[in-house]
């Protein structure tokens, strides 16, 4: 990576210096589950080097997210079968983004199940380690 942030936690992440259940990684995009899951199976899909938010990343790492969250969209569709997927990312703290390296949401969802972006309850880390190694399995097929 050519950008890095010494305190910036998916920095940290991508340089190994803090802990995550890791699905996948490639030249441009890391994979690892959201320590917060709003849903079963909450995924972020994470740029290796640090752009702020879409305004700063280039297009080519643009459209690396996009072809890495497709691929894990697909996995996230064979392993746990949700009703629904979203798929987003926020750009600023007024459209409530908190972590400012660029990253996309996987987030399955289950039908009738309320519509939330976030959440404050850390996932069961016997849980994380399970859908980040199904995952991974399925995406190495
Ligand atoms: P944002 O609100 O910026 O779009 O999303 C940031 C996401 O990162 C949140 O869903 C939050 O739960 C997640 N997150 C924050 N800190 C960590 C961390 O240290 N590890 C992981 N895996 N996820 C984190
Ligand atoms: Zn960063």
């Amino acid at each position: 990576m050519t950008r890095s942030r010494p305190d910036c936690i998916f920095c940290k992440i991508v340089r190994g210096e803090a802990p995550s259940h890791r699905v996948c990684e490639d030249e441009r995009t890391i994979v690892f589950m959201d320590i917060f899951p709003v849903t079963d199976g909450h995924t972020l899909v994470v740029t290796k080097d640090h752009f702020e938010n879409v305004f700063e990343a280039d297009e080519d790492t643009l459209a690396a997210v996009a072809r890495t969250s497709h691929r894990v969209a697909a996995a996230i569709r064979s392993e746990l079968a949700p009703d629904g997927l979203m798929v987003f990312q926020l750009n600023g703290r007024a459209a409530g983004q908190t972590v400012f390296h660029y990253h996309m949401h996987l987030m399955p969802r289950a039908s009738g199940e309320p519509l939330a972006l976030a959440s404050r309850v850390p996932g069961v880390p016997e849980r994380l380690v399970e859908i980040a190694s199904r995952l991974a399995l399925a995406l190495a097929e």
